[in-house]
């Protein structure tokens, strides 16, 4: 029976498919969680209350908003779209790259994407068969701005991706190489702006600037990460299209209740995110005092820090054993040899991740 059912996945299931890895996620078992890039935040009771009794009036029975016009409006104000821009909703921007790359890429098209940089671009070109090529960034963490006008000119991609900070590296890359990936582009070429709350860079303007360009944004790391909704920004001609492929109701009653509550309330999301700003400058400072350690500046709400050659996996392990998970990057790509990320937390967190460190390096 069983021998049977394998053959039968076998044979029909994908064998990229097959041949990878499902995405891993960390079980936290009680440890500090510091790998996820996750606000480490909850709200004030009174707000979770008022929250919960919003909550109540809503009808589990009918389906939401289609549209979620009214997250939809609230959303463009506060962050002040301009007019004639227009926003698509993804539950999450995971699935927001989903709709990107089930609209641009064919079997013979091309998404080019920078690496290291964001896992889930390489795959969901391969669930959905779609061919991925990297460009390797220089050792600095910007682009190579020279290799990724070779792959353009010679691979032509319909869709290039560039997040902005980026992860893992929490750069920014440069704007004028940006601008020049955009013009010697004939695809589209969409700016992943998912740490924007820890930055003061942002892409708007190039929507103006330029027809091919698109934007992407998520409520995930200011502190919404588990109500899912992630955003499209750019000209109506294309938002037009994307939203043919978008699953009706893709955002559900819960998410857009929540986060029409959440943005009438976004002061306290602005401030925790300042809060993790200030934190991130003493955590850098603390980690940089280390004479083992090379971490790397960050805009994001994250670090990336080179341990002593070859000793990444056991620091990863030592820090586990005293309860503190964060993300082992060793071994993903060439340019992250013997580095961890760290997720900056409270500042207890962040003290506790600093102590067990010590001991681990
Ligand atoms: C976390 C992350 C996302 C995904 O965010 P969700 O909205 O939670 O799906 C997208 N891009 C980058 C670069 C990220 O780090």
């Amino acid at each position: 029976m069983s021998d049977r059912i394998d053959a039968l996945v076998k044979r029909l299931i994908r064998p990229e498919l097959r041949a990878m890895q499902a995405y891993v996620v960390a079980d936290p078992a009680g440890a500090v969680k510091l790998d996820a890039m996750e606000n480490p935040y909850t709200w004030p009771a009174e707000i979770k209350d008022q929250w919960l009794g919003e909550l109540q009036s809503e009808q589990l029975n009918r389906y939401p908003d289609p549209q979620a016009n009214a997250v939809r409006d609230l959303l463009k104000a506060n962050m002040q779209i301009p007019a004639g821009v227009d926003l698509l909703l993804g539950n999450g921007s995971d699935e927001v790259i989903q709709m990107l790359v089930m609209a641009l890429a064919g079997h013979d098209r091309t998404v080019l994407a920078p690496e290291p940089g964001f896992v889930m671009y390489k795959m969901i070109c391969v669930y959905t068969g779609m061919r991925y090529l990297s460009v390797d960034l220089q050792d600095d963490f910007d682009l190579n701005i020279d290799l990724m006008l070779e792959s353009i000119e010679e691979q032509q991609p319909a869709l290039i991706f560039l997040a902005r900070p980026n992860n893992p590296t929490g750069n920014v890359f440069s704007e004028h190489k940006v601008r020049a990936i955009i013009e010697a582009s004939r695809g589209l070429v969409v700016i992943d702006e998912a740490y924007i709350s820890f930055t003061e860079s942002h892409a708007l303007g190039l929507l103006h600037d330029y027809e091919n360009v698109l934007v992407m944004r998520t409520l995930s790391k200011l502190g919404l990460a588990g109500l899912r909704l992630g955003m499209l920004i750019g000209r109506p001609e294309w938002i037009h299209e994307v939203d043919k492929l978008r699953l009706p109701y893709n955002i559900n009653v819960l998410t857009q209740k929540s986060v029409e509550f959440a943005l009438r309330h976004q002061a306290v999301l602005s401030s925790q995110a300042w809060q993790i700003k200030q934190d991130r400058a003493s955590l850098y400072a603390q980690l940089q005092a280390l004479p083992q350690l090379e971490v790397w500046p960050s805009e994001a709400n994250f670090l990336l820090f080179r341990v002593l050659q070859g000793s990444a996996d056991a620091v990863q392990q030592r820090l586990l054993e005293q309860a503190v998970l964060i993300k082992n990057m060793h071994g993903k790509h060439r340019l992250l040899e013997d580095c961890l990320r760290v997720t900056v937390g409270t500042k207890a967190e962040n003290e506790f991740f600093l102590a067990a460190l010590k001991t681990a390096i």
